[in-house]
């Protein structure tokens, strides 16, 4: 019997953020207090404390900060995917957000190669930020 994978659950701070996905856009916030990025989701930002955080629309560019081959599954509802590539993307923004890898072999996989956004639409209502070489 499969398991049901754990799936993130928007709130109302990160909602933007997910409602972006499904449209094939990635959104992350943008302080109007110190004019920087802001990922992840927050109400106020980490650097002025300001909460005037908006949403920006962003390519999604980025380029792979780091990553891991996890062989064993991180859960049991990932056994069938080994190796997992786990990887923090840094968007060109200068943000980072940890995803997964598809499209390459492990590898080709090479610290700061070029990366732009897969969207994976696993249900209806969700689509998961995963990336891949480009
Ligand atoms: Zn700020």
């Amino acid at each position: 019997m499969d398991l049901v994978k754990p799936f993130p659950r928007p709130s109302p701070t990160t909602r933007p953020f997910w409602d972006g996905l499904n449209e094939c856009e990635v959104q992350i916030q943008r302080c109007e207090g110190c004019d920087s990025w802001v990922f992840y989701p927050r109400t106020r930002c980490p650097s002025c404390l300001s909460d005037q955080l908006v949403w920006r629309k962003v390519s999604g560019l980025g380029v792979l900060y780091t990553y891991t081959l996890a062989r064993q599954p991180t859960a049991p509802h990932f056994a069938k995917e080994t190796p997992q590539q786990l990887a923090v993307v840094e968007l060109d923004e200068g943000v980072r957000m940890t995803s997964t890898l598809v499209n390459v072999e492990p590898s080709d996989i090479v610290i700061g190669m070029r990366l732009r956004p897969y969207f994976d639409h696993v249900t209806d209502t969700l689509t998961l930020l995963r990336y891949q070489p480009g």
